[in-house]
């Protein structure tokens, strides 16, 4: 029955990615060096805005996004509640708190609607998550956003080269983060960018990425000698994960090009399965990076007998996410939230399954798949 291993996420990590590596390690520079400066060049480049700022993972770009932006105790942010809890975790570390809307059945996406229904005049800002790589609807977000007065950090962890009404996802808000984990669309190990616009939020992240310091290393006239000016973390990327990167970034529109023949060589065939539907593959003027394949079981299809046959048929799969942001024990317990609360968010963290449409793969094994995610449901019904 297994006739194959088809995992969710593979790295693609290959021969010019070792050699890159092992050139940084032949030299003395680990930290604070070209590549890392080059890396945030390609990827504003990349992106379309004028600056970006490498950081130690997506979610340390979020927190120093929202804490460069003033974030702080007192202060609401809107999250989705189907996300991945960096989002709203990176709310909290900055002492504010985070209000949850609930997402679009269609899209997974918040709306200018369920983000209405969460905002107050307390409100400084705004998280939209493209979910699973679908870019938001922008525009009618922008326009309830600049209405309460708020700032737009985009959550872009799983949208690199997604766009909506041709821009980029990170290029649509006042900064965009995005994350080069190991089964994202381009790796670096851990790694993130912030993307933007504005120099001057650009000068305090960097600030603020590195303890405060009023000068980079390399900018110090002499060496040893500086001032800090303002509270920071250590969240740097590393000489050896930006070199990663360039690599990466190089080869992502093949990765994004080889997801999308997946994932609609894989969409043609399940379209019309009775027991599933799929969450949608564009919409208006948003389009995806197609991380995945969603499939959301009909009520009454055991999920955990559906996902017991896929790994019997050697199928990796992942789910996103295994619970409704607020109703993890952290969010429940600190605020109150209840089952029911965010009824959609729900139905997707306990009914959805998500397949691999990843660049590892090839049509042949969307076929594989399309052939055993059938089999499952109808092994799931009898
Ligand atoms: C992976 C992910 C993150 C966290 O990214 P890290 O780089 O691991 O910090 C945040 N948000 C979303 C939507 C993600 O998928």
């Amino acid at each position: 029955m297994k006739e194959r291993n088809l995992p969710f996420g593979k790295p693609m990590v290959g021969p010019d990615e070792i050699g890159a590596v092992e050139k940084v390690l032949a030299q003395p520079k680990l930290v604070h060096g070209q590549r890392t400066a080059e890396f945030e060049v390609a990827f504003a480049r990349f992106v379309g805005t004028t600056q970006a700022v490498a950081v130690s993972s997506c979610t340390a770009g979020l927190h120093l996004s929202l804490w460069a932006s003033g974030i702080e105790r007192g202060h609401e942010v809107v999250v989705p509640a189907m996300t991945h809890v960096a989002t709203a975790h990176a709310v909290e570390l900055c002492g504010a708190k985070p209000l949850f809307a609930d997402v679009d059945p269609v899209t997974g996406n918040i709306t200018a609607e369920t983000v209405e229904a969460a905002v107050t005049t307390a409100t400084s800002a705004i998280l939209p998550v493209h979910y699973l790589g679908l870019a938001c609807e922008m525009e009618t977000i922008g326009k309830t956003a600049a209405a309460h007065g708020c700032t737009i950090i985009e959550d872009c962890a799983l949208a690199v080269g997604a766009e909506f009404d041709k821009r980029k996802t990170g290029n649509l808000g006042t900064a965009g983060c995005f994350s080069f984990y190991p089964v994202k669309h381009m790796t670096t190990i851990e790694g993130g960018m912030i993307t933007l616009n504005d120099d001057g939020l650009a000068d305090s992240i960097r600030r603020k990425r590195a303890f405060g310091y009023d000068n980079q290393p390399s900018k110090r006239r002499q060496p040893g000698i500086y001032d800090i000016v303002d509270l920071g973390m250590n969240y740097r990327m590393n000489e050896v994960e930006a070199a990663i990167g360039l690599v990466q970034l190089e080869r992502v529109e093949s990765f994004i090009q080889a997801r999308k023949r997946n994932y609609y060589g894989l969409r043609k065939r399940l379209e019309g399965i009775e027991g599933i539907r799929l969450l949608a593959d564009q919409s208006g003027l948003s389009t995806s990076s197609y991380y995945c394949m969603n499939v959301v079981l009909t009520a009454g299809i055991s999920r955990q007998v559906v996902t017991e046959e896929l790994a019997r048929r050697g199928i990796g799969y992942s789910i996103h996410y295994p619970k409704a942001v607020p109703l993890t024990s952290y969010y429940r317990e600190k605020y109150g939230y209840e089952k029911g609360d965010f009824p959609v968010s729900e139905e997707l963290a306990e009914r959805s399954i998500s397949l691999p449409v990843g660049p590892h793969l090839d049509e042949d094994d969307m076929r594989y798949l399309g052939d055993n995610v059938e089999g499952a449901l109808i092994a799931a019904r009898t």
